[in-house]
């Protein structure tokens, strides 16, 4: 195992910025395949935080002793498959180089941070950092004049922790996204013990829900009930856990315009009731995508922190940042001065970290050549012409609640390299059948969801990454369920869709 980071956990790791907590239920988060681990983690609370979950993949590595086999600060440069000897030849950024039959990239896919490209960016005297590459040391706010840029899932949970300690907090907000409440709690040994026996039963919610989520969707429609059933309906959830109100609301929310319109004025609603100044509010709710089109952040006391005073919020789509100074951000408006800059401005998401890889299939043909126009795989996992290469939660393979969908794919990748040890098979390449087949189905289901009309990191969009600024089919939208059924399909039908030698 090849790791980057000194230590293991992966997003967990890199991503320590203060508030980085689960938006999954902690208890759905973990890992379901080793009942020691079961019987002996206790989650501390329903979506646990950052160093939490850091010391849980620490658990996890010593008991299974995993640390005797990884080399950590091990970053991958780049990885050719070599015809000649069926093997993959793997580049280190330090110059070590290693040959291996078989190549997992388990390299994630929210794992390539991206700076915004602003002038100056360099020049800033004070600190600053990305949200996913936080220092260990972890930066002191108190009484700081601190800059927030970026509003996503991880902009959000920074900037309310943020407010809390630090002398004066201003976000800069591009486009606003719709947050709705976590309602995290502790959990106590009583329910932990609950929780434990109910296991078996969570786990199995949680492979028969669309996205391996603990909420499953409801399957009425929104103008199938009364204006009042909806509301106390959306209340409910609005009040309930997590990404209740996400994954756990009527079944055509997410696909029909006229539904999710009137979803959407219910939290714009709640956004107007929780901000006190009404300008502020209008700002937060956005006008450009309906509810749950992109990936909704997770908020406690989120929209509270704009009625703090020591909290601004400027909004980029009327004040443009114009560069960075020494001293802090010029808009067209002001120059605003700051000690600590965070940018919060997200990923190049799902084929970034593939891109950053010299990844070489048969004949040298680079993977980001045959990706030019998005890319084709085949159920996520394989690429053609790229043998032995396989991707846990690659592009075109189905997400959601994560853990769930890796250890779903390493069963696979498992199962199919002792197939092949078995049959005294050395290499597998998926057939371009199978890859065009593939991309034809993740293509057409993502006809049928309004995010496919959204500009994200789900749409391929990234406008700090040359090449990132048409929308893509880069997920695969389908139901976890069907994901499972067509990849089950395939290995009880003895992998016909690739070519062995
Ligand atoms: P993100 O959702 O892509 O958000 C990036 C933010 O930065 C957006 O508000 C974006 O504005 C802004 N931005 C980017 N470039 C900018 C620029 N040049 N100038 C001004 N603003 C700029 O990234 P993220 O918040 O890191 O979240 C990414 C994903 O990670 C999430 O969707 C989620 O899947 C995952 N995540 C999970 C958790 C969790 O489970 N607990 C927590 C955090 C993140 P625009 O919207 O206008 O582009």
């Amino acid at each position: 195992m090849l790791e980057a980071g000194t230590g293991v956990g992966g997003t967990w790791y890199w991503n320590r910025y203060p508030g980085a907590r689960f938006d999954s239920e902690s208890y759905s988060y973990g890992y379901s395949f080793s009942q020691e681990i079961l019987d002996e983690w206790d989650w501390d609370e329903c979506f646990s935080g950052q160093p939490e979950v850091e010391r849980y993949c620490n658990f996890v590595a010593d008991k299974l002793d995993l640390r005797r086999d990884i080399e950590f600060s091990a970053r991958v440069d780049a990885a050719h498959y070599d015809d000649a000897d069926g093997r993959w030849q793997i580049r280190l950024a330090d110059g070590r180089t290693y040959r291996t039959r078989f190549l997992i990239a388990a390299i994630g896919l929210l794992s390539a941070p991206t700076m915004p490209r602003f002038d100056g960016i360099e020049e800033f005297a004070g600190e600053w950092t990305h949200t996913g590459l936080w220092p260990k040391e972890g930066i002191d706010f108190a009484d700081k004049r601190v800059a927030v840029v970026g509003t996503g899932a991880s902009g959000v949970q920074a900037i309310q922790e943020i407010a809390k300690t630090a002398g004066h907090l201003t976000v800069f907000q591009r486009r606003p996204n719709w947050c709705t409440p976590l309602h995290n709690r502790p959990i106590d040994e009583d329910e932990m013990t609950e929780i434990r026996a109910d296991y078996p039963a969570i786990f199995q919610r949680c492979q028969e829900s669309n996205a391996c989520f603990v909420h499953t969707t409801d399957m009425r429609k929104t103008f199938e009930v009364s204006e009042a059933e909806r509301l106390a309906f959306w209340e409910e959830l609005y009040a309930g856990q997590g990404f209740g109100i996400w994954q756990g609301n009527f079944r055509d929310m997410l696909t029909d315009a006229d539904a999710n319109r009137l979803m959407s004025e219910f939290v714009a609603d709640k956004i107007r009731e929780r901000v006190d100044d009404p300008v502020t509010a209008e700002r937060l709710i956005p006008k450009d995508h309906g509810f749950g089109t992109r990936r909704v952040p997770q908020e406690t006391h989120y929209y509270e922190v704009f009625n703090q005073d020591n909290v601004d919020l400027v909004s980029i789509l009327e004040e443009p940042i114009e560069r960075v100074t020494t001293n802090g951000i010029q808009t067209s408006a002001k120059t605003y001065e700051f000690d600590v800059i965070v940018y919060a401005t997200g990923f190049d998401a799902v084929t970034g970290i593939y891109d950053r890889i010299d990844f070489r299939g048969v004949g040298g043909v680079p993977l980001k050549e045959k990706w030019g126009d998005g890319p084709r795989t085949f159920v996520g996992v394989m690429v053609d012409a790229f043998p032995n290469m396989f991707m846990i939660m690659g592009p075109h393979a189905s997400l959601g609640n994560n853990p769930r969908s890796i250890e779903y794919n390493v069963d696979w990748v498992s199962g199919l390299i002792k197939y092949m040890q078995a049959g005294d098979l050395t290499r597998a390449d998926a057939s371009p059948e199978a890859v065009a087949d593939w991309n034809e189905l993740v293509h057409r289901k993502a006809k049928r969801i309004l995010a496919s009309e959204v500009d994200s990191w789900m749409t391929g969009i990234n406008l700090n990454v040359d090449g990132k600024d048409q929308r893509r089919v880069v997920v695969y939208s389908g139901t976890a369920p069907e994901y499972r059924n067509t990849c089950d399909d395939v290995a009880a039908g003895g992998y016909r869709e690739l070519r062995f030698t």
